[in-house]
């Protein structure tokens, strides 16, 4: 691991990458910069900080990983691999909290977290969640669970079918990837990202056999484990489609990256083969669908945006919804403060960075609250609970289905 240091050495430490930096924002301390965790992780290469060193290990365990600093930087620094070298070299000399190693112990296993997951969305079924969200930190996680209940729909259990011209064999074949928050917590996101690349001319195929992606366990520093974990879903994709799409932006910022981190061909491949959702309904058009007559704010997830770079697909999804009214808060590209695990495992400092954000979007008044991955969802929707607000936050791919619900471009199955 020790080559992703390299990545830090065009540091000229000119500081252009500190407004982009929500803890350096929110703490002002240089040390919580990425300017400032260069300089501890380099002293960490060169063994003049020990990794048991406390200050070293609370600066760098502050960092989101969000990336924001990545596409900022005039000399390219790839900052993100200096931090998974030096989250490595950590986690070999430190116990992690206790809170981490249950909550990685637990996305290893699906054993583990498809029983959980599915108790917490039976839980969200009844009036608990909405009922004791609230600011404190106990309400800000009923919050999190009551936000990810999705765009509302009706009360009845209703399953659509897109209809249209059959699909064509020559349509390119899509997997979709499940992971574990998004297949347990959030199936109506994969019910509609498959429901709307269909009426978009893709062939969608079920895969089984997959796995969490590992992302967690990765910036955590486990690598080994987001080894294991990725070699699980190799072998499951082995079979072969023309593309595997994501609907969660943490999980296909790792996909696209296990060519890296297994240095195997079939790793490389699978990661060619990723793309983020809106990436593949972009570069279809897509359909035009019904009016919403509704506002949002639009809130770009670090890991579809700087670690993915993909920046206009979202946004080009929600252009084909008309009467749509999109607003980009200020700083709609700086992390919510979710980042994984970290808002369970650094409360305080990921409250901070989510009440700017929130000062940014509640000005617009808006209806919903959209962004491309599970955490943020979750931390926007209870943020805005704790904030004394109700609104819904939802998946870009959510609003275009109901969009081409309302244009009949559905049949109901029963
Ligand atoms: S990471 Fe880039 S922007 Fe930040 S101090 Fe170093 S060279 Fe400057
Ligand atoms: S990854 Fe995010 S939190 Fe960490 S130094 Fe870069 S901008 Fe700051």
């Amino acid at each position: 691991m020790s080559e992703g240091y390299q990545g830090l050495d065009p540091c000229v430490h000119c500081g252009f990458c500190l407004p982009a930096c929500p803890t350096y924002l929110a703490t002002g301390d240089e040390n919580e910069s990425p300017r400032g965790r260069i300089v501890l992780m380099r002293a960490l290469e060169r063994g003049d900080l020990l990794p048991t060193d406390k200050h070293l290990q609370h600066h760098l365990d502050n960092c989101l990983g969000c990336l924001g600093c990545e596409p900022v930087c005039p000399s390219g620094v790839a900052y993100g691999q200096g931090l998974s070298s030096a989250r490595h070299t950590l986690r070999e000399s430190n116990e992690s909290s206790l809170t981490q190693q249950a909550l990685l112990a637990i996305f290893a296993a699906p054993q583990l977290w498809r029983p959980l997951f599915t108790l917490a969305r039976w839980l969200r079924a009844t009036t608990l969640p909405r009922l004791f969200a609230g600011p404190g930190r106990v309400g800000f996680a009923w919050g999190m669970l009551a936000a990810s209940s999705g765009l509302r729909r009706p009360r009845r259990r209703l399953s659509y079918q897109p209809h249209g011209p059959p699909s064509n064999q020559d349509d390119p074949t899509v997997a979709l990837f499940r992971g574990c928050v998004m297949d347990t917590l959030f199936p109506h996101v994969h019910g509609a990202t498959q429901r709307v690349l269909e009426v978009n001319g893709f062939r969608v195929v079920d895969v089984p056999g997959q796995q969490c992606c590992g992302a967690l366990h990765a910036h955590a520093g486990a690598t080994e484990e987001a080894r294991r974990l990725a070699r699980w879903n190799v072998a499951a994709f082995a079979t072969g489609v023309d593309y595997i799409a994501v609907d969660s932006a943490g999980c296909g910022a790792l996909l696209k990256d296990y060519g890296q981190l297994l240095q195997t061909a079939p790793a490389a491949a699978l990661a060619a083969s990723v793309r983020d959702v809106s990436e593949l309904l972009a570069e279809a058009g897509p359909r035009t669908g019904a009016a919403l007559p509704m506002r949002v704010a639009y809130d770009a997830p670090c890991h579809l945006h700087h670690a993915q770079g993909v920046v206009d697909a979202p946004l080009a999804i929600l252009r084909a919804i008309p009467e749509l009214d999109v607003r980009l808060p200020a700083g709609h590209e700086h992390c919510c403060g979710s980042a994984g695990l970290y808002s369970l495992d650094h409360p305080a400092l990921a409250r901070q960075i989510l009440h700017d954000k929130m000062a940014a979007i509640l000005p617009h008044e808006p209806d919903a609250i959209v962004t491309g991955n599970p955490g943020c969802l979750m931390q926007l929707g209870a943020g805005s609970i704790a904030a004394g607000r109700r609104i819904a936050t939802v998946h870009p791919v959510e609003l275009l289905d109901e969009s081409y619900r309302r244009a009949g471009w559905y049949r109901l199955s029963h």
